[in-house]
């Protein structure tokens, strides 16, 4: 309401300006300050062509009292602009007293937080803090492609891998993967995708690895989980990137060869979110080792939660470091470290199991008592001591990109895989599930996730292969791709009805929909991730000034810290005024005149991202600029932000998916859906934002700029929901793309084959049905209400040949073992083991 009264009266004051002072000119006046500020010229360009519009503005302008008034104030404005580009003037009126209050407006930062912020790189998301991001930085990628040895890896032991696994076994018969399975995992190095081929490694491409997980994800969320690990933040990685040559040729070897489990161990029951609070300590001291006394660490810790601690072999630990005797000569508090501990060092207790929701993938405490290791046992050596956080928050920004991604997405896959077919050979009221309005909104939710969660993961995965560490899209997708697996996870058992409920080996989605808390838990909880991790390291570290500007007022030489916060500072005031005539403009126009990148259907929807852009960097700086440090407590309004930048890096993966693909035209409807349904959302969160400013005039401002014409995006429609869902419940090339790199073979107990071979042939059978329908069943020749039956009686009457009756009882055999569930004698679902001690560590 007040934007709409605010825009209103910005409107009424222009046109009354426009009928008092003489139109033509003063109308070219505000044109020429819009393009100008619209094309972000220069303040020098701004004042002579001000300059030059303002003298023809006085001497040919309408003359008069009003007039006179208004061309005195324009004077004046212009004066004040010329004084500004005057650089000693402006950094002593201006720079260095807002200086000292930007200072006081900072937030406190820790330093693990500035080393957070200062880990991995910036890329499209830093193009999307602009304003007017560069699509030509995004389209010019090369599309990511495997290897001949990677593509021989996925089709050879991943498909072997996939064989060998059986859910049920695994998490109700044994609780873990079969002996033969580990052996499998080790020896053909699914544990050492990471690692370097001089080690013995496969030294994959990040979208290899990507793509391995996914297929493995798509059979078995407990394997999937297994192989994740190693293969991500932990032992392998960190000794690739910081470890020392000896602890290299030593450990890398043994992992890549499997005789060495890792697991690597940060959480603890106190320290959980807060990662970085642990109290687990490494005293340095003196002690002995092998026979003689060496300077090394005494170590305390309590570890929860920790992913294959029950197996491994070594444990990578961060701990805090201590240093009260000075025997290394520096601080006392050295902070926190990360070192390699051997399984067997006495005092470490390790072995016991937690149970993460039914899915057996290998994970518990770790315990340590006055546990000694030398020095050398710290990855890096004893020069990396205090160094363990920024090694953690580095390596992270690579693994959150790609492991619980790739593992979600081909949990997604598989599970619209079979929900497309499922709703095909389903029947109810006579038609199949998936021609009912309300299934195909589902399915077609299901679709469009899956491919924004592909399209993600790809194309991220493709940019760290160019050499990016992305940590903000690390954080977007670490939250929404999971969030979205979680919706797909639930549209698929609402499909699925009871089918999907009731466990046992003809069970193919229960598993996956009981991972999804545990893939929302780890690797940073979704919650934090996106209240306090997206916007709060994105607003940092992807903003064009205020990095620069942060390190400026914390520059100890003060001449050249005034000297870089005043270019910080104009600049930024530049960009702020510009993000606002362009939010404006762009708005108002619908972006219609926005310069897209490509042609054709899809040029709308980067426009679109782009009018987002602007507004949503107009915005932030007006948050940052009012609220100060207080937009960081501000949550809500954080979280909200952080949405509107992941709308736009997602939508901006999706077209970019599309054109990697190669622009089918068969995908245009779901690019289209994810498009909607991001901007959609960006423009509800952006909403949500403006409606919980806590400054009302300055809210009635933004919005005036940013929503002009009201919120005029719409959530995909029901006429679209039905194309996107037709594209999964037939067998068409679209679905191949989505069901690209799952394990789809057909083969007894393989459901997603299974399924496809029934789609396949309730297409293929469909002309027949429908005969006994339309000749047999409304004529009253075919009567009976079963399935055989009704086959029965329309071969009795002549409507079907031996062959086709054949066919059909086929198909109905098939379609009925895939729709059976499995029941149980009572004591075939009781645990088989004895009850054991039940351990609750009080740490
Ligand atoms: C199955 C499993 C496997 C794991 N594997 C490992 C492993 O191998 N190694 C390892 O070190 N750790 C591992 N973890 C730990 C995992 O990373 C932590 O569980 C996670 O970081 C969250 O900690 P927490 O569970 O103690 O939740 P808490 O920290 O207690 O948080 C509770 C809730 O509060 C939210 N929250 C907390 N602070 C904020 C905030 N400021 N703003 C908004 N929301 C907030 C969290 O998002 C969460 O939803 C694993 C956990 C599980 C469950």
């Amino acid at each position: 309401m007040l934007g709409a009264v605010v825009s209103l009266v910005l409107v009424l004051a222009a046109a009354y300006a426009v009928t008092q002072v003489g139109g033509v000119i003063t109308l070219l006046l505000i044109a020429a300050a819009l393009f100008l500020a619209y094309r972000r010229l220069s303040l020098l360009a701004f004042s002579v062509t001000f300059t030059v519009l303002l003298l023809a503005y006085t001497f040919f302008g309408s003359a008069g009292a009003p007039a006179g008034v208004w061309k005195g104030f324009l004077w004046l404005l212009l004066a004040g602009l010329w004084l500004l580009n005057f650089r000693p003037l402006r950094k002593a009126l201006i720079t260095r007293p807002f200086m000292k209050e930007y200072l006081r407006l900072l937030p406190a930062m820790s330093q693990t937080e500035r080393e957070a912020l200062e880990a991995g790189t910036v890329w499209w998301d830093g193009e999307l803090f602009t304003g007017a991001p560069r699509w030509e930085k995004l389209l010019a990628a090369k599309p990511p492609q495997l290897s001949a040895a990677e593509q021989a890896f996925l089709d050879g032991p991943c498909e072997e891998l996939c064989r060998m696994l059986d859910e049920w076994d695994i998490t109700h018969e044994r609780g873990d993967l079969p002996p033969e399975v580990w052996q499998f995992l080790k020896s053909k190095g699914f544990f050492a995708m990471i690692i370097q081929k001089k080690y013995g490694g496969l030294e994959f491409s990040a979208y290899a690895h990507s793509c391995v997980l996914a297929k493995i994800a798509s059979r078995s969320p407990t394997a999937s989980s297994t192989v994740a690990v190693p293969n991500s933040l932990g032992p392998a990685e960190l000794l690739q990137h910081y470890g020392t040559e000896e602890q290299k040729d030593y450990y890398l070897p043994r992992l890549a060869r499997g005789e060495e489990v890792p697991c690597f161990a940060l959480t603890g029951p106190r320290a959980g979110s807060d990662a970085a609070s642990i109290p687990d300590t490494g005293i340095v001291t003196r002690d002995m080792w092998q026979g003689r006394e060496v300077v090394g660490l005494k170590l305390n810790f309590s570890k929860r939660y920790i992913t294959l601690a029950p197996v491994a072999t070594v444990i990578g630990l961060a701990f805090r470091m201590f240093d009260p005797e000075r025997l290394l000569g520096g601080k006392v508090d050295i902070g926190i470290t990360c070192a390699l501990i051997p399984r067997n060092t006495p005092g470490v207790s390790i072995g016991r199991r937690h149970f993460p929701l039914n899915i057996p993938f290998q994970n518990g405490p770790i315990h340590g008592k006055d546990v000694f290791v030398p020095l050398d046992f710290i990855i890096g050596g004893p020069s990396m001591a205090g160094s363990g956080w920024r090694m953690l928050v580095e390596q992270l920004s690579v693994g959150r990109c790609i492991s619980l991604p790739s593992n979600t997405t081909g949990a997604a896959k598989a599970g619209v895989w079979a929900t497309g077919a499922y709703a095909r050979i389903r029947t109810q009221f006579n038609l199949p599930v998936g021609k009912f309005e309300g299934v195909e909104t589902v399915i077609a939710r299901m679709v469009g996730l899956t491919y924004t969660m592909d399209a993600a993961r790809s194309v991220t995965a493709g940019a760290i292969d160019g050499g990016e560490k992305p940590s903000v899209p690390a954080a977007m997708l670490k939250y929404h791709v999971t969030e979205m697996g979680r919706q797909v996870a639930n549209d698929a058992m609402d499909v699925h009805g009871g089918k999907g409920i009731c466990l046992g080996p003809r069970n193919y989605l229960g598993r996956g929909y009981q991972i999804v808390p545990v893939a929302i838990t780890v690797e940073g909880a979704n919650l934090l991730t996106r209240n306090l991790i997206i916007f709060g390291q994105g607003a940092v570290r992807c903003h064009p000034f205020v990095l620069r500007e942060m390190n400026a007022v914390h520059n100890p030489e003060r001449g050249a810290g005034v000297d870089e916060f005043d270019r910080a500072l104009f600049g930024h005031i530049g960009f702020t005024l510009s993000n606002a005539v362009r939010s404006f403009i762009m708005a108002l126009t619908h972006a219609r005149f926005t310069r897209a990148p490509v042609q054709g259907a899809t040029a709308r929807y980067y426009q679109h991202v782009v009018r987002f852009s602007a507004s949503f960097a107009f915005a932030v700086d007006v948050a940052m600029l009012s609220l100060g440090g207080y937009l960081k407590k501000t949550e809500g309004l954080s979280a909200r932000l952080g949405d509107v930048l992941s709308c736009m890096y997602l939508a901006s993966m999706v077209l970019k998916h599309h054109e990697n693909q190669g622009r089918h035209d068969e995908d245009l409807a779901v690019v289209e859906w994810a498009c909607r349904n991001l901007l959609y959302h960006a423009q509800e969160q952006l909403h949500g934002f403006l409606r919980n400013f806590p400054n009302r005039l300055l809210a009635g401002l933004m919005r005036a700029l940013i929503f002009p014409r009201g919120r005029v995006y719409s959530a995909p429609g029901d006429r679209l929901a039905r194309k996107v869902a037709g594209l999964v419940t037939s067998p068409t090339e679209a679905r191949e793309r989505l069901g690209q790199y799952i394990y789809r073979t057909l083969e007894p107990g393989n459901a997603l084959g299974l399924l496809q071979e029934a789609l396949l042939l309730a297409v293929q059978l469909e002309p027949l049905e429908k005969r006994i329908r339309v000749e047999g069943v409304k004529t009253g020749k075919v009567t009976a209400l079963d399935v055989p039956g009704r086959i029965q009686q329309a071969l009795a009457a002549g409507l079907i040949s031996e062959t086709e009756a054949a066919a059909l009882r086929d198909y109905d055999r098939k379609v009925m073992d895939i729709i059976n569930v499995d029941d149980f004698e009572p004591h075939e679902l009781a645990a088989q083991v004895q009850p054991a001690a039940r351990s609750t560590h009080v740490a």
